[in-house]
């Protein structure tokens, strides 16, 4: 078993093959400041107590507020949420925001819970947080199985509780309740972006054919949004399994059939395909943008995509990477590629400071800046230590923490 937290910390080591770094920052990287485990007592609809597991891993604030989402799933530990809290610290200072790292999360189905469970359990998070968290301190938002309703719940329980109205507190609300426009989409518009500034440089041709694991925030974001610019989405799948079509798949469609019908097979012209093998699928870009560990020493010698865009979080283990580097295939990673969703988290959170209101094309203008200059200092930092773009993203990071310290 892949443990996430030891997969990102052998990713620092392995930078540090590449380059060194001040001794002291290091030592502070290999843990947390600070990780709180923590029991959520919920009142479920038939009146027993049921108590729930929860997390919030502070990694670093070198950079300003901890910052990093907040995860509901069944596997959800403590080790995922350290190695996510990791990556955030990088992923901030990637991109350059003035966030450290972060992460949160409550060991359940969300699916198993009538809405009034998940409020209460949402709820009884914040209460157990609530001294640990505010804009100045850690800043929450949105990950896999939370959304903008659970952070409006979230937000309204910390003003109870604190007196706090800057609603700056949980980014990824919705837009009536202090969220910013264009938050929905921007880990999948980010991920385009940084794809795009890169297609030339990785040699991908104008019009590429796309797989996409996940058909979540993320998953059907990037499927729309490869799609409206021209590239072909031949193939996309969810946790029960996925579809695929060499000319290319409907997706307005396919969101349609997914409403309708609950998952996504046997949708119209199209073949059924298990995860495994969306995975394998012939193609000029993969996109894993569902969970960790999915590309791995037992399926790596499979892969045949040409470039992997990373958008969930540690979806590559250490050793696949290494494989994948003496390929020649491109890894874009995470901390680079899915930094589009901190980044108009942060917008939101300055937005609430400021009581500001930014307009979707401003978000987006502002966010492909920032993605097209934070790519291209990856890339100049992968060739010039003649190394992938994992270590030079990592590069980037550990230069912008190590200036700060
Ligand atoms: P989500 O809950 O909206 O969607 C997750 C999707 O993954 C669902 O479609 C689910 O059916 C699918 N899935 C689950 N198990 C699967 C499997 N074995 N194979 C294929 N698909 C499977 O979550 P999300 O917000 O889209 O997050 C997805 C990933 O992106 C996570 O790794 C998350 O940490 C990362 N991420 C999310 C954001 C964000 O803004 N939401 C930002 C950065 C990174």
């Amino acid at each position: 078993m892949n443990n996430p937290f030891e997969n990102a910390m052998l990713q620092l080591d392995k930078v540090l093959n590449v380059k060194k770094f001040n001794e002291d920052l290091i030592l502070r990287l290999r843990q947390p400041d600070r990780d709180i485990r923590i029991s959520i007592p919920v009142k479920m609809n038939d009146q027993t107590t049921k108590i729930f597991d929860g997390y919030r891993v502070e990694y670093n604030n070198i950079l300003g507020p901890y910052k990093g989402g907040i995860r509901y799933h069944h596997d959800t530990e403590i080790n995922e949420v350290k190695a996510l809290a990791f990556w955030m610290s990088i992923k901030c200072a990637v991109v350059g925001i003035p966030m450290g790292g972060g992460k949160g999360g409550i060991s359940v189905n969300p699916k198993e819970l009538s809405k009034s469970e998940l409020e209460n359990l949402s709820r009884g998070w914040v209460k157990k947080l609530s001294y640990v968290l505010g804009p100045y301190k850690d800043v929450p938002a949105p990950d896999v199985n939370t959304t903008p309703e659970i952070m409006d719940w979230m937000t309204d329980e910390y003003t109870k509780l604190t007196g706090d109205t800057t609603k700056a507190t949980f980014t990824g609300k919705s837009l009536d309740k202090g969220g910013s426009e264009g938050r929905g989409p921007a880990t999948g518009l980010g991920g385009f972006y940084v794809f795009d500034s890169l297609r030339e440089q990785l040699k991908l041709p104008e019009v590429c054919t796309v797989a996409i694991q996940g058909f979540g925030n993320v998953g059907l974001n990037a499927s729309q949004i490869f799609t409206k610019h021209g590239h072909k989405v031949i193939a996309i799948s969810d946790s029960k399994g996925g579809v695929y079509n060499q000319d290319g798949l409907d997706i307005d469609e396919l969101v349609n059939y997914k409403k309708v019908n609950g998952n996504l097979s046997n949708f119209p012209n199209s073949k059924s395909i298990s995860n495994e093998e969306l995975l394998e699928i012939d193609c000029d870009v993969l996109v894993p943008a569902a969970f960790e560990n999915q590309i791995t020493k037992e399926n790596v010698n499979n892969i045949k995509a040409k470039v992997i865009l990373e958008l969930a979080n540690g979806p590559t283990t250490p050793d696949a990477d290494e494989v994948l580097f003496s390929k020649g295939v491109e890894v874009i990673p995470d901390v680079l590629a899915n930094s589009g969703g901190v980044t108009v988290s942060y917008f939101e959170w300055d937005q609430n400071l400021k009581g500001e209101y930014w307009s979707e094309k401003e978000v987006f203008d502002k966010l492909l800046h920032i993605m097209n200059t934070s790519t291209q200092k990856v890339y100049e930092n992968a060739k010039s230590n003649n190394t992938d773009l994992r270590r030079g993203a990592f590069i980037t990071a550990l230069e912008k923490i190590q200036s700060q310290m």
